[in-house]
């Protein structure tokens, strides 16, 4: 079989404008990006307003093993089923970064015959939203720092700087830097740091604004540092919001592109669900929900993580119902959970496979909290054994949950009717009665000991003394009703990546908190986890290459 480059280079696109005809949108309504990728306008996202929302479906998954479990490929071939069966579908998903491209897991365009395309372009440069991105914040920390360096009116306190530079790699380097060395006019000396771009409030900003002029507001409410008397500095009080949003007048226009057979994809925004909420723009979202009788969207890494926040922070602030979820299981993520090495994955297992499966027994029991119906599905791949297909299934009709084999990866849209029939016929026959985790109203510490007990099920949660006046003075200064979003390894329900399974008896550990005031939610970092993530020892980077024909090659 071919490699997943190899089959999205072979692919026939369509041009998108085409692609765009198919959910009733006109040339004029979109703006293009050469002729395989275009951005959908301000003209068309106003005129489908009045439009009945098509069906919400969230792709979410078992906690990951380091390569990923296939959720991007499920939403992609679900997409391409449904395209199959003639029904107005659209896909909703994040922009990759380029950190994880170049590190271990590659990029996030799917894979085998279940992927959006053009796939470099999506994995590398896109439509340069996340330069966009990028540059807005570093406007804003070379404004806040140049205004030190200018007599400092505002009295920001050198010391109690919380914004940080951002860049979209990942570069261990740049976690903790000294900045303004040299002389007088080379500002002001201080320690500061780098966040990874898919890290950053402006990104959380993008993804969560309802449109352009809540991005403004909330662009205006970021807080940049905190002056002498303890008052939040913010980025409205340096003046730097009309600028900032400036940078990002294309980059809230949410992009379209196509899969391997021409269903609709929005591909927008992209923060990670470990250090960051991990959904795609609600912008996006929303118009899918315009435009498309069934939107499928997929939150980051495990449901522990990327679902939670979809639910608790993404839909909670923009009045979303998701109407069905989709859980990805793969055997070798449920053996790998049950503590088989990386090597071993690829050979039958009945016993890992036991022991690993009160993985995904944890995340059915808690995305039946929310009270969305759940399917979920195995991601088939060539190495797993009937036996060990039979038993998953066994296990999932055994607790009421609806189930299908997904072959999406090896057949593309064919291998994708189960699974599309079995959410047709969850979506027809199952009515979701959606409610968040917990209210707005809970202290932040009753919200983050909300979330570590219910889902990720463990007994106490621990505050560094930093973390615990943190919070103090976030609700001190009345912003104690935000959601929480928290920061956390993937690999493990646990802060310690090393716990897999279904741990118990565990502490989270609270090592920092603040509050992302813009963006409209507290950020809660548990464990070792690190905003600005590192390389591997051998980075996929070193494979990454372009050919004599100025191809390019060993992207994955
Ligand atoms: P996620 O979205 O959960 O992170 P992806 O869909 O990006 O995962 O898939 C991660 C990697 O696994 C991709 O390189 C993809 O090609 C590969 N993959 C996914 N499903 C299968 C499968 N069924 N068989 C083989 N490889 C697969
Ligand atoms: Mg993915």
């Amino acid at each position: 079989m071919l490699n997943d480059i190899e089959i999205a280079q072979q692919a026939e696109m369509k041009n998108i404008k085409e692609v765009a005809a198919k959910l009733d949108i006109k040339e004029d309504d979109i703006e293009m990006y050469g002729k395989y990728k275009a951005k959908l306008s301000d003209e068309l996202i106003a005129s489908v307003q009045k439009n009945e929302n098509g069906k919400l479906i969230l792709v979410t998954a078992i906690n990951p093993t380091p390569a990923g479990e296939g959720k991007t490929t499920i939403t992609v071939g679900l997409g391409e089923a449904m395209g199959r069966l003639n029904k107005k579908a659209v896909i909703a998903l994040r922009e990759p970064s380029l950190g994880p491209c170049f590190g271990i897991k590659g990029g996030a365009a799917g894979g085998g015959y279940a992927q959006v395309v053009p796939m470099e372009d999506l994995n590398l440069h896109f439509t340069g939203d996340f330069h966009a991105i990028t540059s807005a914040n570093n406007l804003l920390a070379a404004m806040m720092d140049n205004h030190i360096h200018q007599g400092n009116a505002l009295g920001i306190d050198v010391n109690r700087i919380v914004f940080k530079r951002c860049m979209d790699m990942n570069d261990r380097a740049l976690r903790h830097t000294v900045i303004g060395l040299g002389k007088r006019v080379d500002g002001v000396p201080r320690e500061d740091g780098f966040v990874i771009t898919v890290a950053s409030e402006i990104m959380a900003i993008l993804c969560l604004a309802a449109d352009f002029n809540d991005l403004k507001e909330r662009l205006g409410r970021i807080i940049v540092a905190y002056n002498y008397q303890n008052e939040p500095v913010t980025a409205k009080d340096l003046k730097a919001v009309g600028a900032m949003a400036a940078l990002l007048k294309d980059a809230i226009k949410p992009n379209m592109i196509q899969t391997l057979e021409h269903t609709p994809a929005l591909v927008h925004g992209g923060p990670f669900a470990n250090i960051a909420h991990g959904c795609n723009s609600v912008i996006a979202t929303k118009t899918a929900l315009k435009l498309a009788d069934y939107v499928i969207t997929e939150a980051g890494f495990g449901a522990d993580l990327g679902a939670e926040k979809f639910f608790d922070i993404k839909c909670r602030m923009n009045g979303l119902k998701p109407d069905a979820v989709v859980l990805v299981a793969t055997v070798k993520a449920l053996k790998y959970n049950g503590g088989l090495p990386k090597t071993e994955l690829g050979q039958e297992n009945l016993e890992a496979l036991k022991k690993g499966i009160v993985n995904l027994e944890k995340h059915i029991e808690n995305l039946q909290k929310y009270q969305v119906p759940v399917v979920v599905t195995l991601n088939r791949f060539i190495t797993d054994t009937d036996a060990e297909l039979a038993f998953v299934e066994k296990f999932c009709k055994d607790r009421n949950c609806d189930f299908a084999l997904a072959n999406v990866w090896e057949k593309g849209g064919e291998g994708g009717i189960e699974l599309a029939n079995a959410v047709l016929n969850t979506l027809e026959n199952k009515k979701s009665d959606f409610k968040v985790l917990y209210k707005d109203e809970l202290s932040i510490k009753e919200k983050i000991s909300c979330i570590a007990t219910e889902i990720y099920g463990a007994a106490n949660v621990t505050y560094s003394p930093e973390a615990d006046r943190a919070i103090a003075k976030i609700e001190e200064m009345g912003l104690g009703n935000f959601p929480v979003c928290m920061a956390k390894n993937q690999y493990s329900l646990s802060d310690d990546p090393k716990k897999l399974g279904r741990p118990e008896g565990f502490d989270i550990n609270i090592r920092e908190v603040y509050v992302s005031a813009g963006a409209g939610f507290v950020v809660a970092i548990t464990g070792t986890i690190m905003t600005m993530p590192g390389l591997p020892k051998v980075p996929a980077a070193e494979n990454i290459s372009v050919n004599d024909d100025g191809v390019i090659c060993g992207l994955f």
